[in-house]
């Protein structure tokens, strides 16, 4: 039997405006929605549990990830060092929302103010959650602050694009304050700063004295390969040649990936000594044999980095971006002969 057809219902003017406007007003919602509800209590909750990992000190271990919109960018490592007098905070996280994250955790672990945050370099998770510390306590390397006063929106804006909206209400905020290596008593820990480079033009490392407790920054990764948008592969070899050498490290807090003692404390120095030096020889290697880049991209990788985490991305990102000027180089040499 045929249905009655019925009269197709009539959106008039004004329902048609105000549907249009609550599209234009809507969230819009992460690629996963189904994983974030907006609205909801625990809507873009990173869920940072800082671990106590000696006396005073707390890391908190980001995913060995991408950016993407299901980590909101909590790919990252941040920690904070809680001294008798006040709370040093190394890293600010991702976006606003992660710092505000980060400064509440704190505040469950102790009533002491926060009375300096460090930026180890200028880079998008590192430093954009500044905004939710105060701006008094901010500081960095002087070419870390040119960094983020120059860069800082168009790496948030990059970010936007990759985290989605994580990342509302995220501005880049440049420290006020410079620091220089050396010794340094904040909140009532001794810190050892030291300044080298090699992942970015600036890299801070700061030591716990009291622990031992190297905060490396992006210098060093574990299982997780190492990123190179601003790297001078030299430079950063150098830099970890100079980490060896420190004394008084009994544990290595990597810029992403585990904690590092014990036995494995030099594990994620290595890591990034092999995978930088390889990277660096296919490179040379390549140039030398007059490969075209899709060519080096075809290559495959190094048996030994098999379990690290983002290797074959990492390996793209680092090739279209390294290999041009390698390329250059031995053209370069070619033409001296
Ligand atoms: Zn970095």
């Amino acid at each position: 039997m045929r249905a009655p057809s019925l009269p197709r219902p009539v959106l008039c003017r004004p329902r048609l405006a105000a549907l249009l406007l609550a599209a234009l007003l809507a969230p819009s919602l992460p690629a996963e929605a189904d994983t974030v509800v907006p609205g909801a209590a625990h809507a873009f909750d990173y869920r940072l549990q800082p671990r106590r990992i000696t006396d005073g000190v707390y890391v908190l271990i980001g995913r060995t990830e991408d950016f993407d919109t299901r980590n909101g960018g909590n790919i990252v490592n941040t920690g904070f060092l809680v001294g008798s007098s006040g709370v040093v905070v190394i890293d600010s996280g991702p976006s606003r929302r992660y710092g505000e994250q980060l400064r509440a955790a704190i505040a469950a672990v102790t009533p002491l103010p926060v009375v300096l945050t460090l930026n180890t370099h200028a880079h998008p998770d590192h430093f954009l959650g500044n905004q939710a510390f105060p701006a008094g306590t901010l500081a960095a390397l002087p070419a870390t602050r040119d960094a983020i006063a120059r860069e800082g929106e168009d790496l948030s804006a990059n970010l936007y694009r990759l985290a989605g909206d994580w990342m509302r209400g995220t501005e880049a905020r440049p420290p006020g304050r410079s620091l220089a290596p050396g010794r340094l008593h904040a909140g009532g820990r001794e810190l050892e700063l030291i300044a080298l480079d090699g992942h970015t033009g600036a890299d801070l490392l700061v030591l716990d004295r009291a622990s031992g407790t190297l905060f490396a920054g992006d210098l060093v990764f574990h299982d997780r390969a190492p990123t190179t948008p601003h790297a001078d592969l030299d430079h950063w070899l150098a830099a970890l040649e100079r980490i060896a050498t420190l004394d008084g490290v009994r544990q290595v807090v990597p810029g992403h990936g585990e904690v590092a003692s014990g036995t494995g404390l030099q594990t994620p120095l290595r890591q990034t000594q092999a995978w930088l030096r390889w990277l660096q020889q296919r490179l040379d290697t390549s140039a030398a044999q007059g490969l075209e880049t899709n060519e080096v991209l075809a290559l495959p990788l190094a048996a030994e980095f098999a379990t690290i985490a983002e290797a074959a991305t990492e390996y793209r990102r680092s090739v279209l971006r390294l290999y041009p000027q390698t390329e250059h180089k031995a053209l370069q040499q070619h033409g001296a002969r």
